[in-house]
């Protein structure tokens, strides 16, 4: 009976195991197809000055409009396309496409309009990254300043001579260069202060945790203040709540981003978000 039971535990095991690894070959399959097939989309979420209101950037958010799945979130397929090292041609098309877009913005008369994109750690040890990122510069003609690169605490801390000196000749370039996630890592001060960083982007769950008590407001309040002393922009991300963003107002954060506002949205429809002026209202109390 035991024995019985032991071999249909084993049986159903691995018939569970080999589903698990059939899914995944099959996910990788369609994930490999999606480029081709023209199934990704790039969103964007709007990143709003605290000082006037207005949009003064966006970030670029991948999206996979799955065939039989529907609209798929980065955290459903960017683990598997890291690991296989599809995001190295996935990640370049998103290059692409926000740079062509952000072009095309300005050409509409959004000058100056700054646009966001996610770097992964594949991505970023890609010895030619520098040189695709150029190449993509000069296709699309967009002003390199125009362009922030964003990478996490992870990328950048696992090997911390090579990332400065990827970081650096990112710089060269001209393109801006963003810490995201901030806080969630562990990202030493004196890195910091090494990395040639122009931005430092607060994780979300400081921002949630600002009107939580006041250890979770001095903390983001703490940040807030060290980036201003390196001389960094500071970005709080995922700001939900009115609470929240009188608090970055009254703090002296430059730049928020989160759901109060907008969500990532189709390029089209943060067009016509520009096109109307949409601002963000800052008469909080
Ligand atoms: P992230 O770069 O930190 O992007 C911010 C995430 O927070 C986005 O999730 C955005 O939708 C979400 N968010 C923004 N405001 C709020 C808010 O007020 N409340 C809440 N709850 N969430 C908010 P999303 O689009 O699901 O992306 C998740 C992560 O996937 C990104 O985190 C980024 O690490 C990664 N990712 C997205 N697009 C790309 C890409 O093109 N390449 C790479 N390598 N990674 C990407
Ligand atoms: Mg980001
Ligand atoms: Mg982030
Ligand atoms: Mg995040």
């Amino acid at each position: 009976q035991a024995k019985d039971q032991g071999r249909n535990t084993y049986r159903l095991f691995t018939r569970e195991m080999n589903q698990k690894v059939m899914q995944r070959v099959s996910m990788e399959a369609s994930l490999r197809q999606a480029l081709e097939k023209g199934e990704f989309r790039v969103y964007y979420q709007p990143q709003v000055d605290l000082n006037t209101g207005s949009m003064v950037g966006a970030e670029a958010l991948l999206r996979w409009e799955h065939p039989g799945k529907g609209l798929l979130g980065p955290d459903e397929f960017i683990p598997l396309a890291e690991s296989s090292g599809l995001i190295v041609p996935i990640g370049e098309w998103v290059l692409a496409q926000a740079c062509s877009q952000a072009r095309s913005w300005h050409d509409q008369g959004f000058r100056g309009l700054l646009v966001s994109v996610n770097l992964s750690p594949r991505q970023f040890q890609q010895p030619n990254l520098v040189s695709q990122i150029r190449s993509i510069l000069t296709q699309t003609g967009l002003d390199p300043s125009c362009l922030e690169l964003e990478v996490t605490e992870s990328v950048v801390m696992q090997n911390v001579e090579d990332a400065i000196l990827t970081m650096s000749r990112l710089c060269k370039l001209g393109v801006r260069l963003s810490l995201d996630d901030f806080g969630r890592g562990y990202s030493s001060l004196y890195y910091l202060k090494r990395f040639p960083m122009h931005t430092l982007k607060i994780d979300r769950s400081f921002v949630r945790d600002i009107t939580l008590d006041q250890a979770g407001a001095a903390i983001v309040n703490t940040i807030i203040d060290m980036s201003g002393n390196l001389s960094l922009k500071v970005v709080a991300e995922g700001v939900e709540t009115k609470e929240q963003l009188q608090f970055l107002k009254i703090n002296r954060c430059d730049q928020m981003q989160g759901f109060l506002f907008c969500r990532p949205i189709p390029q089209k429809d943060l067009t016509t978000l520009m096109t109307e002026g949409k601002k963000l209202d800052l008469c909080v109390a």
